[in-house]
């Protein structure tokens, strides 16, 4: 029975981890259907796993399950996304407070390799993604910094929203906006060395205000494109 159960759970958490990069990484398109009996067989999995692991998805705020047509791939509208930017720029702007006089000298050097490998990005699928996932740990090394665990823990539950909306968008994101985040961010590395929170936190405030306009327009002109 304790073997069965446990088989049973380590199943539903591998179909999760599965659907969740799935649909990160765009192999799942917002909006798109979720065929369950579908996906048991490409897994080779029975469906009761599928829906435990759907349902934590849902929680998540990846998919949306429609008791009478389906499960679908979650879709942001610009509220969502307005939303979400909004709490991360409270959020960061609070961790500010207490990352400039927490921030160890290697978390500094660290913050310096990912401005660095920032620079030297792509923009190709697999740059894109790579520079997503540099990005997002330059933010979580600043909200890490502040020493406040569940300030953390909510601004990580904001990144799987963060990264749906940029795979909406990840074809109008090519292109000339990269100089003026890499700039942004530079200011972000040298208010943390200056221990400056004031600095830090008028840092943080326009780069991700700026982000979310960014997207926001970005989205509306994937939108046009697509209608
Ligand atoms: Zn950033």
């Amino acid at each position: 029975m304790e073997l069965a159960k446990l088989a049973r759970r380590r199943a539903t958490d591998d179909v999760y981890d599965s659907l969740r990069q799935a649909i990160l990484s765009g192999v799942f398109g917002p909006g798109d259907r979720l065929q369950i009996p579908e996906i048991a067989e490409k897994l080779g999995v029975s469906p009761t796993p599928i829906r435990h692991a759907v349902q934590k998805l849902a929680t998540e705020g990846l998919v949306e399950v429609h008791p009478r047509s389906g499960t679908y791939v979650a879709t942001l509208a610009v509220h969502d996304i307005e939303e979400t930017f909004d709490i991360r720029c409270a959020l960061e702007c609070l961790a500010a407070e207490t990352a400039v006089r927490h921030i160890t000298e290697q978390e500094l050097e660290r913050l310096h390799e990912l401005l660095a490998g920032l620079r030297q990005e792509s923009v190709d699928e697999e740059g894109l993604r790579r520079h997503e996932r540099l990005n997002s740990e330059l933010h979580a090394t600043v909200v890490r910094a502040s020493g406040n665990r569940r300030l953390r823990e909510i601004h990580e539950s904001l990144k799987a929203n963060i990264q749906i909306a940029r795979v909406h968008v990840v074809e109008g994101y090519r292109g000339g906006r990269f100089d003026m985040e890499q700039a942004e961010h530079a200011e972000i590395v040298a208010a943390l060395e200056a221990r400056d929170a004031g600095r830090l936190q008028c840092a943080l405030r326009n780069h991700i205000l700026r982000a979310k306009a960014s997207l926001i327009h970005t989205l509306a002109e994937v939108s046009t494109q697509h209608a």
